[in-house]
């Protein structure tokens, strides 16, 4: 081993406590924050019609961004020629038969599936005990609250671990460069090419085509009207935070009635992130090529439910998606030193997938708006120049 590379090896150690304490998190996070999301998703339920649209765009959607990510991936091929070798043996799968996969995703033992660590079958029992909670109505709210109390507490405990990002980043990229030279500066390059082309793709085509022909409205009245937000989501990373200027935007820009996007936009903030469904898809691919992993169709599969599902349990916090990245990573058995990697790139990713979430949920809030009657149409076909944003005074 070179000095270097000894050298290398050394401050590792500091980026490999960053990713054990991410690990920590993925059982505990993937479960509360889905029964969560149960929880929440039953009062949309209650909430008929718009509460229908809204999740089935808000799910759609993801779906399709995830096979935008993948296909990307598998074009663009960032981990080709990269040979990485997992820490941990990785177990060699069968490909499983896709009856006996369905099968294998409930837990005979609720217990053993979180001590194994097994994130599909941690994902189903969240989802079904979500909705036994919601069907047991009045008498399981201490429950509801308690979850409700548990999700923030483990949303903290997200928050400390990313705060330590920038040690466990620096010490992970040295060890990187140190181990792998300038070998995995393309690679690298290219996985931020194919999440900005693709949230590019996924803007223009997906959102653009349901504005153009679902809404029947003008596309270019609608960027013009979120690029406020498309840009505090940029510079923000965090969708949760730049809320307020979506909320101004879609009222005033594209004359959404307060009555849908109230309801949409924090429900979107909170549940639709595109963007990084998108980046889940391309890292994935990524981690399996440079692995040398090959991925079978159950597997593709697998990623898209687990992203889609991932990217409902993400918070709308900067970083919150590489969190979740471990989940859709571990659902298909992909090593976990994934995550370091693309940790050292993160936020250059994170300004793309954030300002794809927050424009998604203004795609939707128009869309839901328009079939409902809610939308005041001088208002949308006004063009908006990028002004500075007013203050009533009191
Ligand atoms: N930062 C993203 C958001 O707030 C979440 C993520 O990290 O993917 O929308």
């Amino acid at each position: 081993m070179s000095g270097n590379a000894a050298i290398a090896g050394s401050i590792k150690l500091i980026g490999s406590a960053f990713i054990a304490a991410i690990k920590m998190l993925v059982v505990p996070l993937v479960f509360v924050s889905l029964v969560c999301g149960m929880t929440s998703i039953a009062e949309i339920g209650r909430m008929g019609r718009i509460g229908v649209k809204t999740l089935a765009f808000y799910l759609g959607t993801t779906a399709f961004a995830i096979a935008i990510g993948l296909a990307l991936g598998i074009v663009f091929e960032p981990g080709a020629g990269v040979a990485l070798v997992a820490d941990a043996t990785a177990e060699t799968k069968q490909p499983p038969h896709f009856g006996e996969l369905l099968v294998g995703i409930i837990p005979t033992n609720p217990v053993s599936a979180a001590t194994d660590g097994n994130v599909l079958q941690i994902i189903f029992f969240a989802i079904v005990f979500g909705l036994a909670i919601n069907l047991a109505g009045e008498v399981a709210r201490p429950i509801r609250s308690f979850f409700d109390a548990l999700n923030a507490v483990i949303m903290k405990l997200a928050e400390i671990v990313v705060s330590f990002a920038p040690y466990g980043v620096f010490a992970l990229m040295t060890w990187v460069a140190g181990t792998y030279g300038f070998d995995l500066l393309l690679p690298l390059g290219l996985i931020i090419l194919a999440v900005y082309v693709g949230s590019l793709i996924h803007a223009v085509v997906v959102y653009g085509g349901l504005i153009t022909f679902v809404a029947r409205l003008n596309p270019t009245r609608f960027f013009q009207g979120v690029v406020e937000p498309a840009i505090v989501a940029f510079t923000s990373t965090s969708s949760a935070g730049t809320l307020p200027v979506t909320m101004a935007a879609a009222t005033r820009n594209l004359g959404v009635k307060n009555t849908v996007a109230s309801f949409t936009l924090p429900l979107g903030a909170t549940i639709n992130m595109d963007g990084t469904a998108l980046y889940q898809g391309v890292t994935a691919v990524f981690v399996a090529q440079a692995f040398g992993v090959t991925l079978s169709g159950a597997d593709y599969l697998t990623i898209v439910s687990a992203a889609t599902l991932a990217s409902i349990g993400t918070a709308g916090v900067p970083g919150g998606g590489l969190i979740m990245l471990s989940m859709v990573l571990t659902s298909v058995g992909l090593p976990l030193e994934g995550v370091a990697i693309i940790a050292g790139i993160d936020r250059i990713l994170d300004m793309a997938r954030t300002t794809l979430n927050v424009v998604g949920d203004c795609a939707c809030t128009v869309l839901v708006a328009k079939s409902e009657g809610e939308i005041d149409l001088d208002a949308f076909n006004t063009p908006h120049v990028l002004a500075a944003p007013k203050f009533e005074s009191s």
